[in-house]
C-alpha cells in the first residue's frame, strides 16, 4: 500500500491514509492530486490540496470555469428552483423542531439566489438576508432578489449577527474546511442554525469531480461539525442512491428521458408532475416534474447524491 504523509482536514490525524485513485482533472491546478481516505475518521479528500491563491482565483470565476457559464435552460432553471425550495423546507422543518426563530440569514455562495428567493417569499419577518459571493456575475440578480452581497466573509459587518448560515454546494470546494467554517459562522449566534449541503462521495459515480476537493459522508461530517462547536447534528442522504447512479441507464431509460424532456420543453407537464410525498409544497408543475427523477425530496437510508447536515451552534 502506498504511504501517504498528510493531515486530515476533518480530524487532524497525521497517520493512516489510504490512496483511492488519481484525481481526474481538466485544469492543471489539480494535476498533482490524489483522492485519499483517512483511516481515522473516514473522510475522503484530495491530497495535496491545490495552491490556496490559485484556487481562490479559480473559484472567483467559478461559473465560467466549472459550469461553462450560468445555465439559463428552462428545465435546469426549474430543477434548481425546486431543489432549493426543498432545501428551504428542510431547514424550516428543523427550525420548527428546535423552536428557533430565524430573522437574519447569511448564505455563503448564494449563486443564482434561488434559496434566498424561496426563503424570502415564504417569510415576511426577515430582517436581513446577506450573501457572500465571489462571482460578480451573480450580483445584479442577488441584489434584485433582496440579498445584500459581500465578496468575502472578511468583509461582513462586525456588528451583525445571524440566526442561520446556509452553505450549499460550497464546502466541497474548500481546501481548508475548518478555517472556512470558522470564518463563515463567526457571527452565527449561539443557538443559531448551520445548514450544509454537499455532494456525497461524488467521485464514486462521476467521471470528473473537478473542482471538488472534499468528499463527505455522514461520519466525517458529524465529526467535523462536532469539532467546530456544533451540537444537535443531523445528517441525511437525499436524491438517487450512489448505487443507482453507478448503474448505466438502459436504452429504454435513455429514450424515456429524451421523450419526457421533449414534452416538458413544450409545457406538457401533467404525465410527470403528479404530487407525491415530499413534493406537496412544490406548487409549480414544471418544477415538480423537473426535480422528481432526481429524488431530492426523498431521504434515503444509503449514501446518495446529496448529503445534508444541519446543526446548532453551541
Ligand atoms: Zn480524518
Amino acid at each position: 500500500m502506498k504511504y501517504i504523509k498528510t493531515t486530515c482536514p476533518v480530524c487532524g490525524s497525521e497517520n493512516g491514509f489510504t490512496f483511492l485513485q488519481k484525481y481526474k482533472y481538466d485544469n492543471p491546478l489539480f494535476a498533482a492530486g490524489s483522492i485519499v481516505h483517512c483511516n481515522n475518521c473516514e473522510m475522503i479528500f484530495v491530497d495535496p490540496m491545490p495552491d490556496k491563491e490559485a484556487l481562490q482565483k479559480y473559484n472567483a470565476g467559478y461559473f465560467d470555469n466549472a459550469h461553462g457559464g450560468v445555465n439559463k435552460d428552462k428545465l435546469t432553471s426549474a430543477f434548481i428552483s425546486a431543489v432549493n425550495l426543498l432545501r428551504v423546507i428542510y431547514v424550516e422543518h428543523f427550525n420548527k423542531e428546535q423552536n428557533g426563530s430565524i430573522r437574519n440569514i447569511l448564505e455563503i455562495g448564494p449563486g443564482g439566489g434561488q434559496f434566498a428567493k424561496h426563503w424570502l417569499s415564504r417569510h415576511d419577518d426577515i430582517k436581513g438576508y446577506t450573501g457572500v459571493e465571489t462571482d460578480e456575475v451573480c450580483y445584479p440578480n442577488l441584489k434584485a432578489t433582496g440579498v445584500k452581497v459581500f465578496s468575502s466573509a472578511d468583509e461582513l459587518p462586525v456588528d451583525q449577527n445571524y440566526d442561520l448560515v446556509v452553505i450549499s454546494h460550497v464546502l466541497e470546494h474548500t481546501s481548508h474546511p475548518a478555517e472556512f467554517i470558522n470564518a463563515c459562522t463567526k457571527y452565527l449566534l449561539p443557538g443559531g442554525t448551520l445548514f450544509i449541503e454537499v455532494p456525497c462521495k461524488d467521485f464514486e459515480h462521476k467521471g470528473s469531480v473537478e473542482p471538488h476537493l472534499l468528499f463527505f459522508d455522514k461520519k466525517p461530517m458529524n465529526i467535523f461539525l462536532a469539532r467546530r462547536g456544533f451540537e444537535k447534528i443531523h445528517t441525511s442522504y437525499h436524491g438517487n442512491t450512489i448505487k443507482d447512479l453507478k448503474a448505466k441507464p438502459s436504452l429504454f431509460n435513455k429514450l424515456y428521458s429524451k421523450w419526457r424532456n421533449f414534452l416538458l420543453y413544450r409545457n406538457i407537464t401533467f404525465p410527470f408532475s403528479i404530487k407525491e410525498h415530499g413534493l406537496e409544497e412544490v406548487s409549480d408543475p414544471l418544477e415538480r416534474a423537473a426535480v422528481k427523477p432526481f429524488k431530492a425530496h426523498i431521504e434515503q437510508d444509503e449514501p446518495s447524491w446529496w448529503l445534508r447536515a444541519i446543526a446548532i451552534k453551541k
